[in-house]
């Protein structure tokens, strides 16, 4: 943006240098004039009674051509040399754009001694495997791993980038999108080619989750969004397939990089896994205070699942953040989710409405959450939830005792 003062219309009022944010406004010879800190904010123009202030938009030219970008990439995470799972589904997602674009699919993979690791990545969808290894980046950094990224974008080009939107993915991709001066769509839900402009259709929620937006990066590259763990499906793998490796010589130094790990302590709510959990039970408000949150907790540990929690919950204090369902906690897919005392706001739901199964359990046979379950039961979950816990433990009891007969 750039501001201009028309010296014939300002009558030197002032108006404009209480307005300015920046202190970049002073008072010559009665006249407004711009100090060289204006930052072009607009704040001064917009106050001005004279209408002496003009402000111009200027549009950033990119200075790339797009015609140069090509391929689909895919940030392979990895901890201790294990692929997180978002990396798989997002190659699987991957292989579908690339398919739609017809060009290559490619992982990026950093790591130390992570080779073996590509094997994986052939077996998901892709083609070729760009390869950053090295003891600079055994461990995640936000500085070894953005400028690392940045070179081999700068070099190789990619149109469509994607990352999971976990905590590492989060922090560096928004890092690496300003770096190299491209849009960045966080969350997306959904991802798709447009057949005649080409471009990545980046959906996901917006205003609260009210709305689906459709966001689209059509004057600059690579197209990069953010995809939460569990919303893209899985294809099955194979092994058959191969690809190519290509090994990066990157220009990343230890002595360059100022953050430095010393000790590296796992947190407790690991233990807790809702993301890859195949039965959840959640508590929701209805629950009615932390003190009956065991009744979900024994529903879970009588299933053999983990327990959640809606986030009216978890803002009431009365459980964890970590075990939070919907669209600012967890996403999760399991083959069964038990939803007690939680109404069924669209923001739980966009965390747990692709479960494979949903049970409902709660005193309003209108609650929204009966919409989406495939059984309901309308009633207390205070007496429900223990009778099912009851009902569960006897039925495993008398399998056990079963089997033991069987066998001898
Ligand atoms: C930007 C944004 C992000 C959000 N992100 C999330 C998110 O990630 N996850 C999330 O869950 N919410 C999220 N929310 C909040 C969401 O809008 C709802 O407020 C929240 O999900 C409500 O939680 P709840 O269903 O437990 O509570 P309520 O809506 O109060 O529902 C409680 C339910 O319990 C039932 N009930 C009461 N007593 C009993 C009983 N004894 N037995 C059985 N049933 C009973 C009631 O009939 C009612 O249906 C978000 C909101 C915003 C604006």
């Amino acid at each position: 943006m750039s501001v201009k003062i028309i010296a014939k219309d300002c009558t030197g009022c002032g108006i404009c240098l209480e307005k300015c944010p920046f202190d970049a406004i002073e008072i010559v010879d009665n006249i407004a004039q711009l100090k060289d800190n204006c930052t072009g904010c607009g704040a001064c123009a917009r106050a001005c009674p004279s209408k002496a202030i003009e402000v111009t938009r200027k549009a950033k030219k990119p200075t790339i051509k797009l015609e140069d970008y090509k391929g689909v990439w895919v940030f392979i995470e990895q901890h201790q040399g294990k692929i997180h799972s978002v990396a798989l589904e997002l190659l699987s997602e991957g292989r579908k754009l690339a398919d739609a674009l017809q060009v290559e699919l490619a992982g990026v993979l950093l790591g130390d001694g992570v080779e073996h690791l590509a094997k994986d990545c052939f077996a998901y969808g892709a083609e070729k495997v760009y390869l950053i290894d090295g003891p600079v980046f055994k461990h995640y950094r936000t500085d070894s791993y953005t400028n690392a990224i940045v070179e081999v974008i700068n070099k190789y080009k990619p149109e469509i980038l994607l990352f999971g939107a976990t905590n590492n993915g989060r922090d560096f991709a928004s890092r690496i999108a300003v770096r190299i001066n491209t849009g960045l769509t966080a969350d997306c839900t959904e991802l798709s080619i447009d057949p005649e402009t080409k471009l990545l259709q980046q959906t996901r929620p917006a205003f609260g989750g009210n709305v689906m937006a459709t966001i689209l990066c059509p004057k600059h590259r690579p197209q990069m969004a953010t995809v939460r763990p569990r919303v893209m499906k899985l294809c099955e793998p194979d092994y058959s397939r191969t690809g190519e490796i290509i090994r990066i010589n990157s220009s990343v130094k230890e002595e360059d990089i100022a953050a430095k790990i010393l000790e590296i302590v796992e947190s407790s709510s690991k233990t807790v896994n809702l993301e890859d959990a195949e039965i959840i039970v959640s508590g929701g408000r209805g629950i009615g205070g932390p003190q009956h949150y065991h009744l979900i907790m024994e529903l879970a540990e009588a299933l053999g699942g983990v327990a959640g929690a809606s986030r009216a919950a978890v803002d009431a204090g009365w459980v964890p953040q970590y075990r939070q369902v919907g669209q600012t906690g967890k996403t999760v897919a399991p083959k069964l989710y038990i939803a007690c005392g939680i109404s069924g706001a669209i923001q739980h739901l966009a965390g747990m409405q692709t479960s494979e199964m949903i049970v409902a359990i709660n005193t309003d046979p209108e609650a929204p959450i009966f919409k989406v379950a495939n059984y309901g039961i309308v009633g207390d979950l205070h007496k429900i939830v223990p009778l099912l816990t009851a009902k569960i433990k006897e039925l495993k009891k008398s399998q056990k005792a079963d089997k033991t007969a069987a066998s001898v």
